[in-house]
């Protein structure tokens, strides 16, 4: 890095007089640091963004331009911010390159995206009816570290495209790569409509008990998310929550174990298992149960683990230390109460948070790697006779972000799909995502949707202007 990490106040890159350090972790060793933003920081920062936002949302030509510009600039830059993602999250440089470049998808979606922000939806003689979408004004956006530049495009397209103007707080595990792009486009963007700044956990109860935004787009766990809903209710501010999942994938009897064997894997194991949305269980029928289990474990033993920029890693280290302690102790826990390890589950080498691949069998559904969220490379397979049965054991869960059903029979396949309590229902496919598909979980996982039109009308206050038939 040229310089160290500044955060974006009304266009200006500004330290702070407190730093938080950031860990590499596939070393274990701190490589950074990062400003520590104060009170007064915070306030500067939705000042400036209110400030901006009449201006900003007077032109959506120029917003549309702006977020192509956006797209442009992070596809350009990707070399730069993927050795800094690699860096503080751990996932390879193919992976870093490929989040960066989706980033990019999903800005020119945006910037291109019809958004009518008037519609007559009565016109008769009973009188005209237009509702209208305005902008909520300043938004505070809060992300977590597992895709720490995705996540916040998420937020920033819809956001910017509806007339808002935001002030983002990334992860203190991965806020660089954030805080970077929030310099970079600072040449893009007018003083104020974006402003990125970092700090811990009570930076983003600053936010979300802040006067000066009306909305907070919060991404991460349920227990944070739940306590944004409530600081935020104080306010009644508007909040999107994208919060934990415990996705299952359900295997029919007359699925092909060897044909969707490496779907389901990296279905699991993409970004070490650290995806919201990402298989967390595997409900098996008893008949195939042995197949299935042989043919993820195959796979797992052939994947390379390590260092993130070494040229033949596949899976980089768990992301930070807590989360590398939770899964591991996730992981014992099962085995001591009966589980059978298949494949992984072990460092590498004497430094960095490094778990392989773990495939488990042998696992009851009512253990806690299956019933709650493991957010790393762990995986349980539980195996079912009845498919009723275990439909509702699944139906149980708090969690219903994502899920999916694998086998042959369309019918069948659709119909398993409408059974299941959940925010998405794949079909023999797993987290597949594109930025016109509406994203968003049901129950604990979250509340509102990011993705399409939708996610962009969740920026909005909708309006209904009301007039007589002239
Ligand atoms: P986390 O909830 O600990 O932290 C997320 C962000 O919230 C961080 O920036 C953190 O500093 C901030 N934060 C924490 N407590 C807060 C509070 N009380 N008020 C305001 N901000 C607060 O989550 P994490 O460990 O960074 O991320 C992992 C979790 O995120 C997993 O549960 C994962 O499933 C979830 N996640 C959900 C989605 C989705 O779209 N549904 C996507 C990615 C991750």
């Amino acid at each position: 890095m040229e310089h160290s990490p500044r955060m974006t106040i009304n266009g200006r890159a500004v330290g702070s007089p407190e730093s938080f350090e950031v860990v590499n972790p596939a070393t274990e060793a701190v490589w950074t640091t990062a400003p520590d933003c104060t009170r007064e920081q915070l306030d500067e920062a939705f000042a400036a963004a209110a400030a901006a936002q009449p201006v900003w949302a007077a032109d959506i030509e120029r917003r549309r331009a702006a977020l192509a510009t956006m797209a442009d600039v992070m596809v350009k830059s990707s070399d730069e911010l993927a050795a800094i993602l690699t860096q503080e999250q751990g996932k390879t440089l193919a992976d870093s390159k490929a989040e960066i470049e989706g980033v990019g998808v999903w800005f020119k979606y945006y910037a291109d995206l019809a958004f009518p922000s008037e519609e007559v939806i009565q016109d008769n003689e009973f009188g005209r009816v237009t509702t209208v979408r305005h902008p909520l004004g300043v938004v505070a956006a809060i992300t977590p570290w597992n895709f720490p530049l995705a996540l916040a495009a998420w937020k920033i397209g819809p956001a910017l495209l509806a007339g808002n103007t935001m002030v983002l707080k990334p992860s203190p595990y991965t806020p660089i790569s954030t805080l970077r792009m929030g310099e970079l486009f600072a040449a893009v963007l007018p003083a104020g409509v974006f402003n990125v700044v970092s700090g811990g956990d009570e930076l983003g109860e600053w936010m979300t008990a802040h006067q000066v935004p009306s909305k907070v787009s919060f991404t991460g766990s349920v227990s944070a998310g739940k306590a944004v809903a409530r600081s935020a209710a104080d306010d009644l501010k508007r909040v999107t929550l994208e919060l934990g999942g415990n996705d299952p994938a359900i295997l029919l009897d007359d699925v092909d174990p060897k044909a969707i064997a490496k779907q389901i894997f990296w279905g699991a194991f993409y970004n070490n298992g650290q995806v919201c949305g990402c298989i967390k269980r595997v409900y098996v029928p008893e008949s195939l149960y042995e197949t299935v289990a042989r043919e993820l474990a195959e796979i797992a033993d052939a994947v390379k683990v390590g260092d993130g920029t070494e040229p033949d890693t596949i899976l980089g280290p768990v992301s930070n230390r807590p989360q590398f302690n939770r899964v591991n102790e996730l992981l014992a826990e099962a085995i001591s109460d009966g589980a059978t390890l298949r494949s992984g589950g072990k460092p590498v080498g004497d430094r960095g948070f490094f778990i392989t691949p773990a495939v488990l069998t042998d696992v009851s559904p009512e253990s806690r790697i299956v019933q709650e969220e493991q957010f790393g490379p762990v995986l349980p397979l539980v195996s079912y006779r009845n498919l009723d049965e275990a439909i509702a054991e699944i139906n149980k869960s708090k969690y219903a972000l994502g899920s999916s059903v694998w086998g042959t029979d369309p019918a069948r396949l659709r119909e398993v799909a409408r059974s299941i309590d959940a925010g998405l229902t794949w079909i023999n496919t797993h987290a597949s995502l594109t930025p016109n598909v509406p994203f968003g979980g049901a129950k604990w996982s979250g509340i509102g949707v990011e993705g399409g039109l939708g996610g962009v009308h969740e920026y909005t206050q909708l309006q209904v202007v009301h007039e007589p038939q002239g």
